[in-house]
């Protein structure tokens, strides 16, 4: 599953992932092991209804079931029939109790390990989750009907009765009548299809032989138009809305060949038969995953303009190796959900470092440490694996997929390639159809490389955090030695290892070449020596920069100058443009602008302009203002970025040249509104208003606008901005929008009002933001509105956001309590002081008696 990550605010410290209120889960008890699961639907996408009957045949795990229980949530229930598959009896109805949680069917007589039955649900409903219907409306009279469904985590329950925990594998079919227009995707091959002409309907019988958990399966009723291809034996379907194949093309086109790389490189050959990429409306999520038939957001559809400086790649590598990691194999409970997600996560990268080389692997990688980063800062620290929280989707978050992938980069580097290959294909052999957790990944790594990895999964998944190097650096001549001391200065807490223990690499860049020594971290303060032939010119720790880190690495001047230009590794480039933000000198500034213009990867330019951007000399600037030559456009957008953060109308002309003007790149226009609103130019008002009747690929150049008016911190900008935050208008605009209000509404109620309002949005993203919004203005008056948002709500992630905001005013609250407390203590301590002073005074003015 791809997810949706708003933004969030500040704060230095830690917080805690656990919320009051949460629980610690297990994997659940079940006395019954699901078969195989019938859905018989019949369903209308413009009524908005749905009818049918689950065909739930199990085997019981204990003796002497009397009982039978089934999730099913807010779903009308007709009758419960039972059919003994063995010895063919026929079915009778049986006594039921429906919850509008759980369906429990009461047996007529009491079920044994060797018996097979088949539970018949006849049921109907309007699903509020898991099954959605989209249309189109008074505001958005154009939108295609459609329905689709997403089961993960828990669901699916919404719209079929069933076990529906991933600790249970079942095999599946799907037959659903839908009115002959529609077509109706689902997992597996499909059966047959009939038409109905009489009645105007259409049937689609799908079956899915391989067996797989309950979230994965899926149905999608649309008009589409339809293409297909072979690669190896598979059948890959593309599902797209008619009038946009053009865009699929370009998003899907290297499928095939990620299916090869991927089976190549896992040693296991992609599993199922055919591979279905649905294009829907209004998704929730990037993609998910759902077993041969993936269901994926139409947002990620693009024209050409938007290709110079976006790719689905990363979207499709992602939900097509969960077909391996998730599907083929899953996670026994969500704790362990790294296992599908950090290997879905760290299976892009594997795709881009195959299909464009290292360095944009290497710089995509640096970027997904930046998110992780950003959470962990910003939001809350956990270890991968949490079992206390309130609802699964807590746990989809920036640890779970970016910090699990970093965690099976280092693994990929302490195995050594080979070896961590060879463990992939045996985990995926010896697990596929089954479920798992972490440790049966750690136990079958051990027995292919005989390594022991309990320490490795210990730091790295069960406890929290990533370790926080100094490295300082001193050459001694006489001797020819180089020291390096390495020290650790994160803090333990919130289990977070004081010491972590890692082996790395050190390098040292010599006139013939460079030399890399390994050498293992084991302590907290570390020094190391090494005897070299000659002064080196660089140095660089972990220069592969496989090992999840924060990196303080402090050398001179000349060696950064030199790794800059000199060092052939991108990661030791980049990271020299970044480590001379510290020096505001001319040749530093020279040396950066000739990286932006020169380097051959657009990162470490990139990076090279953002340093200027720290500089803020007027050298830097005239150097940034070169720099917008830049071809790449990616490179661009930083130049642009980078004049941001000077005040001063000399940028804001080359910014409002840009805005008003058309750059080939969406994202530079878009980040040249940001930027202009952040020089807080006088003229920057107009000029972003005219901007706003531009429209781009995902709403980008609009929302770029909004953030410009929220760094223009004018008031003015709130009836604007608000007027984009109204249903009826782009989604994403209106996510944007509502960001951007929030950042205007520093000590401004009636912003805090409008937020409030949008928390009855129906869009969930537009209430997470508002959320979000009400958390940062740490206005306590949105307290009840948050309250009652959680307890309403039925996405986790708003959900989710609503706490995590409540808890932030409450704990503002707090620290404003505190601060007055202080003040009254400060006060009182003022009047003792005084009071003692004037006795004193009074001490000395009083004749000495000799
Ligand atoms: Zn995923």
């Amino acid at each position: 599953m791809q997810y949706y990550c708003g933004t969030n605010s500040f704060s230095a410290k830690h917080n805690p992932f656990i919320l009051p209120g949460s629980t610690t889960h297990y994997a659940r008890d079940r006395d019954y092991d699901i078969q195989h699961v019938r859905l018989d639907l019949v369903v209308d996408p413009e009524k908005k209804r749905l009818d049918g009957t689950a065909h739930l045949t199990l085997k019981p795990i204990t003796e002497n079931v009397t009982r039978l229980e089934f999730d099913a949530v807010e779903l009308e229930v007709k009758e419960v029939k039972l059919s003994d598959n063995k010895n063919g009896s026929g079915s009778r109805k049986v006594n039921y109790e429906n919850t509008g949680r759980k369906i429990i069917v009461y047996l007529d007589r009491a079920l044994k390990t060797a018996d097979n039955v088949t539970v018949s649900i006849r049921y109907s409903g309007q699903p509020r989750r898991g099954l959605y219907f989209v249309g189109p409306d008074k505001a958005f009279p154009k939108k295609p009907y459609q329905v689709w469904t997403q089961g993960e985590d828990e669901d699916n329950r919404y719209w079929f009765p069933s076990y529906d925990y991933p600790n249970d594998r079942t095999t599946s079919e799907v037959i659903v009548t839908v009115p002959d227009k529609y077509m109706a995707v689902s997992n597996g091959a499909l059966v047959e299809t009939k038409d109905d002409r009489a009645r105007g309907l259409k049937v689609f019988h799908w079956k899915q032989d391989i067996p797989h958990v309950n979230y994965l399966v899926s149905l999608v009723v649309g008009e589409y138009s339809v293409t297909k291809e072979n690669v190896d034996g598979v059948e890959l379907q593309y599902y797209l809305p008619k009038g946009r194949e053009e865009e699929g093309k370009r998003s899907f086109e290297k499928t095939g060949q990620m299916i090869r790389f991927f089976s190549e490189y896992f040693g296991v050959k992609y599993p199922y038969p055919k591979y279905a990429q649905v294009v829907v409306s209004d998704f929730i999520f990037g993609g998910m995953e759902n077993i041969t038939a993936t269901t994926l957001t139409d947002t990620t559809l693009h024209d050409k303009r938007a290709h110079l400086d976006f790719t689905s790649d990363d979207l499709v590598a992602h939900e097509l190796a969960h077909q391996w990691w998730g599907d083929l194999i899953t996670c026994r409970d969500w704790s362990h959900a790294w296992l599908n997600e950090g290997f879905a996560t760290y299976s892009e990268i594997l795709f881009k470092e195959h299909d464009l080389g290292r360095d944009e692997a290497a710089y995509y990688q640096m970027h997904d440490l930046e998110l992780y980063l950003e959470e962990d800062k910003e939001r809350y620290r956990r270890p991968i694996v949490s079992k206390t929280y309130m609802n699964p989707g807590e746990l989809f978050d920036r640890h779970l997929y970016e910090k699990g992938g970093l965690v099976l980069h280092a693994l990929r580097n302490y195995l050594g390639d080979e070896n961590f290959q060879k463990g992939l294909k045996h985990y995926a052999e010896k697990y596929r159809e089954k479920i798992v957790e972490t440790n049966d990944f750690r136990r079958t790594l051990e027995d292919v490389t005989g390594r022991d990895l309990e320490g490795f999964f210990d730091q790295w998944v069960y406890h929290s955090g990533l370790p926080e190097f100094k490295v300082t650096y001193d050459w001694d001549d006489n001797a020819m030695i180089a020291k390096l001391t390495v020290s650790q200065t994160q803090s333990a807490e919130l289990e977070t290892p004081s010491v972590f223990q890692t082996p790395v690499d050190i390098s040292f860049t010599m006139a013939k070449g460079v030399v890399t020594k390994r050498v293992t971290i084991t302590q907290r303060d570390q020094v190391f020596f090494f005897s070299l032939p000659e002064k080196p010119r660089d140095a660089e720790f972990d220069p592969g920069n496989w090992i999840p880190k924060d990196l303080d690495f402090d050398k001179p001047k000349t060696m950064l100058l030199f790794q800059l230009q000199g060092d052939k590794n991108m990661v030791g480039r980049a990271r020299a443009a970044q480590r001379l933000s510290k020096y505001p000198t001319e040749d530093v500034v020279s040396s950066l602008k000739d990286a932006i213009l020169k380097d051959p990867f657009w990162g470490v330019q990139a990076e090279a302009a953002k340093s200027l951007g720290t500089i803020r000399t007027n050298a830097a600037l005239r150097a940034l203002i070169a720099g917008l030559k830049t071809k790449h456009p990616k490179a661009r957008r930083a130049v642009v970025k980078a004049l941001g953060e000077f005040r001063d109308e000399e940028a804001a002309k080359e910014l409002i040249e840009i805005v008003q003007d058309t750059d080939p790149s969406y994202y530079v226009e878009a980040e040249a509104s940001r930027s202009l609103g952040k020089t807080r130019s006088a003229k920057a008002f107009e000029v972003l208003k005219a901007a706003l009747r531009k429209d781009s690929f995902n709403e980008v150049i609009r929302s770029g606008v909004f953030d410009g008016y929220a760094e223009l911190k004018n008031p003015n900008a709130i009836p604007i901005v608000t007027e984009w935050t109204r249903y009826g208008k782009p989604n994403l605009a209106r996510e944007a929008a509502v960001r951007a209000l929030a950042k205007l509404g520093d000590g401004r109620p009636e912003v805090s009002d409008i937020l409030t309002s949008l928390l009855d949005d129906q869009w969930f993203k537009v209430r997470l933001e508002a959320a979000v919004g009400l958390g940062n203005l740490l206005d306590s008056k949105a307290l009840p509105a948050l309250e009652q948002l959680v307890s309403k709500e039925l996405d986790g992630r708003v959900k989710r956001r609503a706490r995590e905001s409540i808890r932030k005013i409450q704990m503002g609250r707090e620290a404003t309590d505190e601060f007055r407390q202080m003040r009254e203590d400060i006060d009182k301590l003022r009047d003792e002081n005084r009071l003692l002073k004037e006795r004193l005074d009074r001490l000395e003015s009083v004749p000495v008696k000799k």
